[in-house]
């Protein structure tokens, strides 16, 4: 064998085999045997193998032999044996013996430190042994056994430490062993290939080298602590390697106690794990994506669709499945490939998810179907803005590899809480309404809900119609007189926005709440804050200078954070009109404590010299803490509580409460929709400021407006005159 490096020390064991041979020559000579050999038992049990053997004085190649009936198996059993002169006959089986014209056989057992036979010594003679050298011979024997028995078990434990460096340097695992102050001392070659540290850099460094900031502080010293607790640590620990990243690893940690118990050091072994991360990693995504589009598919959609519904319980909200098949996709697939079908489902995949909330989930169920969970919805009706948007988007063409794609889609939704709360259920419903989307003609959308499919069908038409009349700025604006109650002047008009579709009157209680939920109010808005600038000029320049328009503004006009602000002190500007001369009406929705990001924009509107009143009041929350933080200047009475104050107690109680309320507050009030004297005469006893309804007038049209305010003049000077 040749010289082997085993932890630092340079064994010789050319030399030692040597000693074996050595020993057994000097034997043979000594005692004149004519056979000396040193054999181990064979792994067989049953056969010896020489580990020397010496014939005439000369070490030969080892023999292997049968123990069976021989003297050695009786040596092999721990006895020691001395045979003069009859040896064939004391075991007249043993073949050998009578080959080799043996007479005379000595063996003693091998004995190791802890007892156990090892192997054997023996010498075989072919004379009788000299008389009364038996007693000598046995002595040699038996020191001379010793001296082989422990030189074997030397032998023996410096194969298994070498043995044992072998595994070390070899082993998979990484294993590095520290000292009590967890400084570590020796690492093998596998715990330099995971952490990226070599050897070198590793031996002295404290084990927090290998800290990463996936666990917290306890969760490390928990390993040493339970380590030294229980005798071992073992787990799962995401660890850093030399260029930073991080890497799982199964580690154990030992610690190796002194003969007074005490530890001193630990052994900590480390497995890579990152395959099987990788692996699981993969497993977990193939269950739950589609390998096409890399979306989730139906096992994933439907679990979050669980959840979404779970959630929408939780906070009262709605939330909506929404099922969307391709038009003609297969047509595409056929034509042009299956490989520039996937490229198409690749980039329809991504169009949708870039058109959605972070927390909507867009899934792919297979072939051309895909399905998007809407969450947080305040009504199944917001999920009909998205199918629109999301069909608007499908339709924009597709460049795939220098073929452009048009597309279309068929969106069916099912919502919670109104059509159930099962996900699978949900999902089928989806399914059926898409059908009903493909059947009207395709490139649309369809509720499973009958009415909601109705209400959303007369929405859309109204979408459409109001988006052309917004860009032919064909909306118009009505203006209804307010009377200062206690003067009877005019000093105040409200606008409001008016809308024919092809001569027909459509009140703004049906299309203001499509244009909010379609996002055109803020253009409609603009137009109505434009004419409404335009006419308050005209009747400032005919002499009536002291006169306020009040705008309506829905909460969507005003901004959210991030957003731009509106530019509607500017208009006033290019109008050469102070601000003073509008109020904005909001209802109290906005009022809202979430809704404090607006506040900074009522501020600014306020500082510049505008007015700010609640419309309707008395119908949302009507807050008195609200009204105090926001700069509030008139509330609006909702005509639903003037109709019938006069002759209900309970809305009597409430009128003259808002009225007393506002004046302790310092703000003005406006009752609305009054339409008869007995109203007017009871709002002037309560000390209401101002009045608005149809017993003045109805709103009227802007060519209307001067000559209303000239006759009122006039009838006013005569009535005081
Ligand atoms: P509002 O701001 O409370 O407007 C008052 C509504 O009461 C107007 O209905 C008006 O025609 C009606 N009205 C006035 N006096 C009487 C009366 O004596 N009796 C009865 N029965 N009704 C009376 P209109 O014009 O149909 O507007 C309805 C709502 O539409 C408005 O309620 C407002 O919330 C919204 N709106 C109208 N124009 C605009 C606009 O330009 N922008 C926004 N965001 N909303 C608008
Ligand atoms: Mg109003
Ligand atoms: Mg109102």
């Amino acid at each position: 064998m040749d010289d082997i490096k085993l932890s630092g020390i340079n064994w010789n064991l050319t030399e030692d085999s040597n000693f074996l041979a050595t020993t057994a020559t000097r034997l043979a000579q000594s005692l004149s045997a004519d056979h000396v050999l040193i054999g181990e038992l064979g792994t067989d049990g049953h056969t010896c193998s020489t580990l020397a053997y010496v014939v005439s004085g000369e070490p030969v190649d080892n023999i292997v032999y049968d123990l069976k009936d021989t003297p050695c198996a009786d040596v092999y059993c721990g006895e020691v044996c001395l045979i003069n002169g009859d040896v064939q006959q004391q075991y007249p089986k043993d073949a050998l013996l009578v080959d080799l014209g043996v007479t005379s056989y000595t063996g003693v057992p091998l004995i190791d430190s802890e007892g156990k036979v090892v192997g054997i010594l023996s010498a075989l003679f072919a004379n009788s042994l000299p008389l009364g050298s038996e007693e000598n011979i046995r002595a040699l024997f038996m020191m001379a056994a010793e001296l082989i028995a422990s030189h074997l078990e030397h032998i023996k434990k410096r194969q298994q430490l070498l043995l044992a460096d072998t595994i070390i340097e070899t082993i998979g695992e990484g294993i590095a062993l520290c000292d009590r102050n967890r400084h570590i001392i020796l690492t093998n070659p596998a715990f330099s290939r995971i952490t990226g540290y070599s050897a070198d850099e590793l031996i002295g460094k404290h084990t927090s080298i290998l800290r990463s900031d996936y666990h917290s502080e306890e969760f490390y010293e928990d390993i040493w602590h339970t380590s030294a607790r229980e005798g071992r640590w073992s787990g799962e620990v995401w660890g850093v390697n030399k260029k930073g990243d991080l890497f799982p690893a199964w580690q154990t940690n030992n610690p190796i106690k002194s003969s007074q118990g005490s530890i001193e050091y630990y052994a900590i072994l480390i497995s890579d794990i990152s395959e099987r991360k990788a692996a699981e990693q993969k497993i977990r995504f193939q269950a739950n994506y589609d390998p096409v589009t890399q979306l989730p598919n139906r096992h994933l959609l439907l679990s979050r669709l669980n959840d979404a519904i779970q959630m929408s319980k939780r906070h009262l909200k709605h939330c909506a499945v929404l099922f969307l098949d391709l038009d003609m996709f297969k047509t595409i697939n056929d034509s042009l490939g299956h490989q520039a079908g996937d490229q198409l489902l690749q980039l329809v995949a991504k169009r949708l998810t870039e058109g959605l909330r972070e927390s909507d989930t867009v899934a792919r169920l297979g072939g051309d179907e895909f399905t998007i969970i809407v969450n947080d919805m305040e009504s199944a009706q917001d999920a009909e803005v998205i199918a629109d948007k999301l069909l608007q988007q499908l339709a924009q063409p597709f460049q795939l590899d220098h073929h452009p794609v048009t597309i279309t889609g068929s969106i069916g939704i099912a919502a919670y809480p109104q059509d159930g709360d099962n996900p699978d259920k949900l999902l089928s419903y989806a399914d059926q309404a898409m059908y009903n989307a493909k059947n009207r003609g395709k490139n649309c959308f369809s509720f499973f809900t009958a009415t909601m499919q109705q209400q959303a069908e007369r929405r859309l038409v109204l979408k459409h119609q109001l988006e052309e009349a917004i860009a032919a700025k064909d909306i118009g604006v009505a203006y209804q007189p307010i009377i200062n109650i206690e003067n009877g002047q005019i000093e105040k008009f409200e606008a409001l926005a008016r809308w024919q579709h092809q001569g027909k009157f459509i009140s703004p209680v049906e299309f203001i709440p499509v244009a909010e939920e379609f996002g055109m109010i803020p253009r409609i808005g603009e137009i109505i804050l434009e004419k409404s600038c335009e006419l308050l000029r005209q009747l400032q320049r005919a002499g009536f200078t002291n006169l306020q328009f009040a705008i309506n503004r829905s909460a969507k006009e005003f901004p959210r954070s991030g957003e731009a602000e509106p530019n509607w002190l500017d208009v006033l500007e290019d109008h050469q009109l102070p601000a003073s001369a509008i109020c904005f009406e909001v209802t109290e929705s906005i009022l809202a404590p979430d809704n404090l990001d607006q506040k900074r924009y009522f501020n600014k509107l306020k500082n510049a010299g505008a007015q700010i009143a609640i419309d309707d009041f008395g119908t949302g929350y009507s807050s008195l803490s609200y009204l105090r933080k926001f700069p509030v200047d008139i509330l609006k009475i909702d005509r639903s509580f003037i109709a019938e104050f006069t002759n209900r107690e309970d809305d009597l109680t409430l009128v003259s409460t808002i009225i007393a309320m506002a004046r302790s507050l310092n703000l003005k009030v406006v009752a609305e929709g009054v339409e008869d004297q007995e109203q007017l005469n009871k709002l002037m006893e309560l000390g209401c400021n101002y009045a608005q309804g149809f017993y003045f007038s109805k709103p009227i049209e802007a060519e209307q407006v001067l000559p209303y305010l000239q006759k009122w003049a006039e009838q006013l000077n005569v009535a005081v005159g």
